[in-house]
């Protein structure tokens, strides 16, 4: 039995003070929903404020990204340990950083192996680009992401490891995936790779969700698939009420 995930990815929005404006409104009703784990992953200036507002609630925190080195001369960059400090999960390898900061899935890698050294969970990015979608190349692509991004890690610990399917034509587009073409390729490819990776009963443990358009409206049917164990949510997680509604469909 798998617990319902559901994160939002706040990418690039809200200042300190809107941060704050948003939990406090959010943050009442998603305590409530019971039986979903709940992460919110605001962008790294507002980590602080944010996590001293959900302590001592059943609200997870996560970053958006992080350098794999512990310390040095990184320019700009935040280390594991430093998010460490704040979060209990880190999202690696979104789309947006695959296509804007030239990460790949040997960067992917370093990071969830740097992840596993302190204890971060990493909720890891998968999804083919349009290009790929209308080529055919799905699976090849989910397929090799998984497996690379996922290599040398312990069996032990990919089981609390958290997997986006995230179709890249489907990421702020409104254009979300049918949840039956997500279902099949969180079934048949990424959890197919999870199999040859750990194992068919670690594989089992894994959540995987979809992300791409989530929204109130389509979250239940998305959530009613077997091999759908919740969301990655952008857009709509900047909404209070899109967001709650989408956890409540996730905990039901
Ligand atoms: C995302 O940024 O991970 C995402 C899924 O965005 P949206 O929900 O806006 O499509």
């Amino acid at each position: 039995m798998r617990t319902p995930f559901v994160a939002g990815n706040w990418k690039m929005n809200k200042t300190i003070a809107e941060a704050r404006e948003l939990v406090s409104v959010m943050g009442k009703e998603l305590k409530n929903v019971k039986g979903v784990e709940k992460v919110l992953c605001p962008p790294f200036m507002a980590l602080v404020a944010i996590a001293n507002l959900i302590g001592g609630t059943d609200l997870g925190l996560g970053a958006q990204n992080m350098h794999w080195e512990e310390k040095g001369a990184y320019t700009g960059e935040t280390s594991p340990g430093m998010v460490k400090e704040f979060c209990k999960y880190i999202i690696i390898g979104h789309s947006e950083r695959r296509a804007y900061f030239g990460e790949t899935d040997t960067t992917v890698n370093k990071k969830v192996i740097a992840a596993q050294k302190v204890g971060l969970i990493p909720i890891v990015c998968v999804g083919e680009t349009l290009t790929e979608y209308e080529a055919g190349q799905t699976a090849q692509v989910v397929r090799r992401q998984t497996l690379e991004g996922l290599k040398d890690i312990d069996a032990a610990f990919a089981s609390h490891i958290v997997v986006a399917y995230e179709p890249v034509w489907a990421i702020g587009t409104g254009r979300a995936s049918s949840a039956e073409n997500a279902q099949s390729v969180h079934r048949d490819v990424v959890r197919a790779a999870l199999q040859d990776l750990f194992g068919a009963e670690t594989a089992q443990t894994i959540r995987i969700l979809y992300g791409g358009s989530v929204t109130a409206a389509n979250a239940a049917e998305f959530f009613s698939q077997q091999d759908i164990d919740g969301a990655l949510v952008g857009g709509a997680s900047l909404k209070s009420d899109e967001f709650i509604a989408i956890a409540r469909a996730a905990a039901k």
